[in-house]
């Protein structure tokens, strides 16, 4: 068994207590993980504030080649990566290599466009020299999920490293290991000590701890709305800003001139991925009462021919992340049920491969909107289908959760799509297409109670800067 350590200024920070980690895939013990505590975050951040003066005086172009470097060894070093994620998270390893060639394009990205990101000078009359400069905060906090521990850390890292950032990362106690192999593999690309540490251990311990640190300048937080908002209160108190990446409950809206053969396999890959785990999945299907039944025929064909198992075997479907999630997903199935059966899987499980937290995809159709099942983030692989009878009523469907992070319009008329694209509220909106998270190039976050703040794109960058305005009065008379 590999033990993973904090990863603090550069090397192991010996830590006494360690968290177990669970191959959802088997339910058998894969790794043990540091615990690190609130006295291990004090000696990351204080390692991190030692280094941030050399780093943030780092040429921009050295930094641009240390972070291509980062990616080059992601890329390296893909297999392996993939394969640990594939074990930590129990996602179907083709998707944990794409993971680790997202991770690698953040690096990528980052390291190209930062050199770009610099240097504004703003007209003004008279005898004067304006500059809005960017400037790094200082050291930023990372607290992130285990949905997609690989892309959703490199996605914030590698912008707050650019810009000149040092960083201390929380990685979810779920799924810590390759945000800690990814930082040694930086270490070795020569990113200097001290630039990028990792704290692994719980969410009420070293992520508290982070939060509500006096020595953290920013702070991104991915994973859900209760603990999102505690942590934006308890970094309120040192006055620091905060991204919130925070669920969703995202609608495919299918109208009746969509192109079926493109739009049902599409939405069938926008649940399954990730096994329903992804914060952009397609959770909601709202469908044209006139097509209504053709689609969910068509996705119950799709659905029975998936293949589901351990997610190393790159199946379909894996499994969920955790013996509690998977009691959450039953929970929430359960009672929805007792409504109303589903239309498609359902049940405990049973049926499952024996040994890991497996849950069939499951489809309940016909549902009011206002449904529980309808409205919550289930966070597994299962649909809340509604129809609609005019374009007017499938917005109001769409934006009437308290979430706001993707939709997808399925037409083929401009006018109605432009029309949807105007009136829902998400962060991001596909026409004909899904992409889940979209790429890395894009914006990325959320409306309502999905969350604050940008990551992705240049946004990112910008989002991880203070702005500086300077004036000078230049001319004879100065
Ligand atoms: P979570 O909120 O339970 O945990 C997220 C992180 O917060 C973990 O690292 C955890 O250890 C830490 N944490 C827990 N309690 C804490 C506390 N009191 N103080 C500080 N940190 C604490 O979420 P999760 O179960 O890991 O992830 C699932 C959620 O994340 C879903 O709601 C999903 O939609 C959301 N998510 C959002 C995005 C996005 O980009 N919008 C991406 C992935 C996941």
């Amino acid at each position: 068994m590999i033990a993973y350590p904090c990863f603090v200024d550069g090397r192991a920070l010996p830590v006494d207590e360690v968290v177990d980690v669970v191959n959802p895939s088997t339910g058998e013990l894969l790794a043990q993980v540091a615990r690190g505590r609130a006295e291990h975050i004090d000696e990351a951040v204080a390692a991190a504030r030692a280094a941030f003066p050399a780093w943030r005086a780092t040429p921009v172009l050295e930094r641009s080649h240390i972070l291509r470097r980062i990616g080059a060894a992601i890329r390296r070093e893909r297999e392996e990566l993939a394969h640990l994620e594939s074990q930590d998270t129990g996602k179907p390893l083709s998707q944990a290599r794409t993971d680790a060639d997202v991770a690698a394009r953040y690096f990528e990205f980052y390291a190209n466009t930062v050199e770009a990101f610099y240097g504004q000078t703003l007209p003004q009359n008279g005898d004067y020299l304006a500059q809005t400069r960017h400037e790094p905060y200082g050291v930023t906090g990372h607290i992130i999920p285990w949905n997609y521990p690989m892309q959703i850390g490199c996605r914030t890292i590698a912008p707050s490293l650019a810009v000149g950032n040092c960083c201390v990362v929380k990685p979810a106690e779920e799924a810590p290991l390759t945000v800690t192999r990814i930082a040694e593999l930086a270490h070795g690309a020569g990113l200097p000590a001290g630039v990028l540490n990792v704290v692994p251990g719980l969410g009420a311990e070293a992520g508290a701890a982070l939060a509500g640190h006096p020595g953290i300048d920013h702070l991104s937080f991915t994973g859900s709305v209760l603990v999102g908002t505690a942590v934006a209160q308890a970094a309120a108190v040192n006055v620091i800003p905060v991204a919130l990446e925070l669920g969703g409950k995202s609608p495919n809206i299918v109208f009746p001139d969509a192109n079926l053969d493109l739009a049902v396999p599409t939405i069938a890959k926008s649940l399954l991925q990730n096994a329903g785990q992804t914060c952009s999945a397609g959770s909601r299907l709202l469908v044209h009462e006139s097509v209504h039944a053709d689609v969910v025929d068509r996705l119950e064909k799709v659905l029975a021919g998936i293949r589901i198992g351990p997610g190393p075997s790159d199946p379909d479907l894996g499994p969920l992340i955790s013996a509690r999630q998977l009691a959450r997903v039953q929970a929430m199935v359960a009672a929805q049920a007792e409504v109303r059966p589903p239309r498609i899987g359902g049940g405990d499980g049973a049926s499952m491969p024996p040994g890991g937290f497996y849950f069939p995809p499951t489809v309940f159709d016909d549902l009011d909107p206002g449904a529980l099942i309808a409205q919550e983030e289930v966070f597994g692989p299962v649909l809340a289908v509604s129809t609609f009878n005019n374009t007017d009523q499938a917005v109001e469907i769409a934006n009437g959760t308290q979430y706001g992070l993707i939709a997808a319009i399925w037409t083929r008329d401009l006018d109605v799509a432009l029309r949807v694209c105007d009136e829902v509220q998400a962060g991001q909106v596909y026409v004909n297409t899904y992409g889940a998270g979209g790429g890395v190039e894009f914006s990325f976050g959320g409306f309502k109670k999905s969350g604050y703040g940008r990551e992705k794109g240049f946004q990112a960058l910008e989002e991880l800067c203070q702005t500086k305005t300077v004036v000078i009065k230049v001319g004879r008379d100065a």
